[in-house]
């Protein structure tokens, strides 16, 4: 079980008496996956390893995408894909925040667009 989802089997119940009616369905919702994932209160699956030949029972996962438990793997997947796709240069990853009135806009102008602001980016960097 994740530190997350051991902190919130120990913490969720007494927030959610305090501020359960203030509390979103869908993220009481979360909390309850979340809770009671690999647990045993989801069922379970006994299997024998091919290893050790010896049986085991381990809890189904809740399958919530917010459960850092069932999205361990994913993300793990997930980076080690971006990581294979590397230029094996030295790179930088610059983020810009476009305002949404600007958006369509600059797809429909990248060069322009993108030169605009890297130059202004540049010209404030070096002030
Ligand atoms: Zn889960």
């Amino acid at each position: 079980m994740s530190s997350v989802a051991l902190a919130l089997r120990v913490h969720a119940p007494e927030y959610l008496e305090r501020f359960g009616d203030r509390v979103p369905l869908g993220h009481r919702k979360v909390l309850g996956c979340i809770t009671r994932c690999r647990t045993g209160e989801l069922g379970g699956v006994q299997f024998q390893c091919d290893s050790c030949g010896s049986d085991h029972w381990v809890g189904r996962s809740c399958g919530n995408r917010h459960c850092p438990n069932c999205q361990k793997n994913k993300t793990s997947d997930w980076l080690a894909k971006q990581t294979d796709r590397l230029l094996p240069v030295h790179h930088f990853l610059v983020t810009f925040t476009v305002p949404e009135e600007l958006r369509s806009l600059l797809r429909s102008n990248q060069r322009e667009g993108y030169a605009a602001i890297l130059l202004v980016a540049a010209k404030r960097s070096a002030t």
